[in-house]
């Protein structure tokens, strides 16, 4: 790897907050804000190059359980923590930052640290580095698990993975994904129940878009909808994080294109709910 500022340097939020999740949470905003892997503080940027974000948008032909965020933040794990972090050869100048690096992700990620990085010499950590790759590779998806938990109930990131998705999916070729609806556009497929249920518990039974209460023993007539929060027609995926719970009104609204944007906050109103 390309020689860079040390660690020492980073200073982010994340250091005071801690957690390696947390810090993946932010590189994906830094990725998300065009900014570079370790904010701008050194002589060096360096830049997300290779994302394959195709396959995410690929990943959200269908609601699956390893969505198209769970496949981004793998691959920004891959860059920021392994690439650039367990095997960047920077270390090598300051064996204690590599100790204090390795110790700390490795804790993060339920593994206990393999002792030699606690007290083997310089050559034996280095050597030992080869020996725990794949250990440490494997952890990164307790990591990526941990903050996509994050990200699931954080809306306005969902939306900007979203919206960062949309022009790939737009440039989608059916010649290439025959499963598309045309060109640029996924084919509307049936929501899984386990992606309904996790949506209706994230949202708190409470329609996006107006946040009436949809479904509760209170309100009188239950009915809700899961909509695409970026639709389909606009390069929206099938993926868990596109989707919102919607009362039939707002639902109706929004297929007649009379939505003029989707609020990002509201006062609860309980004018659904019937008087008690
Ligand atoms: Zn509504």
């Amino acid at each position: 790897m390309q020689s860079r500022r040390t660690r020492a340097e980073k200073v982010r939020p994340y250091d005071m907050r801690g957690g390696s999740a947390t810090e993946l949470v932010y590189t994906l905003e830094s990725f998300l804000a065009d900014q570079p892997m370790f904010g701008d503080v050194g002589t060096q940027s360096l830049w997300f190059d290779d994302v394959d974000l195709e396959a995410c948008a690929v990943r959200g032909f269908y609601s699956q359980q390893e969505t198209a965020l769970h496949l981004l933040l793998s691959q920004l794990a891959d860059y920021e923590l392994y690439q650039y972090g367990y095997d960047d050869d920077d270390f090598k100048e300051d064996v204690g930052a590599f100790q204090r690096f390795v110790d700390t992700k490795f804790r993060d990620m339920g593994i206990l640290t393999p002792k030699v990085f606690l007290d083997g010499t310089y050559d034996q950590i280095f050597r030992a580095r080869k020996t725990h790759a794949a250990a440490f590779k494997k952890g990164l998806d307790t990591l990526v698990d941990q903050a996509f938990a994050q990200i699931w109930t954080t809306r306005y990131l969902l939306e900007a993975v979203g919206n960062r998705l949309r022009p790939i999916v737009r440039s989608l070729k059916q010649a290439k994904y025959n499963n598309l609806a045309f060109d640029g556009r996924i084919s509307r497929c049936s929501i899984p129940t386990w992606v309904v249920q996790l949506v209706r518990h994230r949202d708190r039974e409470r329609c996006f878009h107006c946040g009436n209460v949809v479904s509760s023993a209170l309100v009188e007539v239950q009915s809700f909808h899961i909509d695409h929060m970026i639709p389909l027609a606009d390069g929206g995926t099938n993926d868990p994080t596109n989707f919102v719970l919607a009362c039939p009104d707002c639902n109706r609204r929004k297929g007649m294109n009379l939505w003029p944007s989707i609020p990002k906050f509201y006062w609860p109103n309980f004018r659904n709910v019937q008087s008690f």
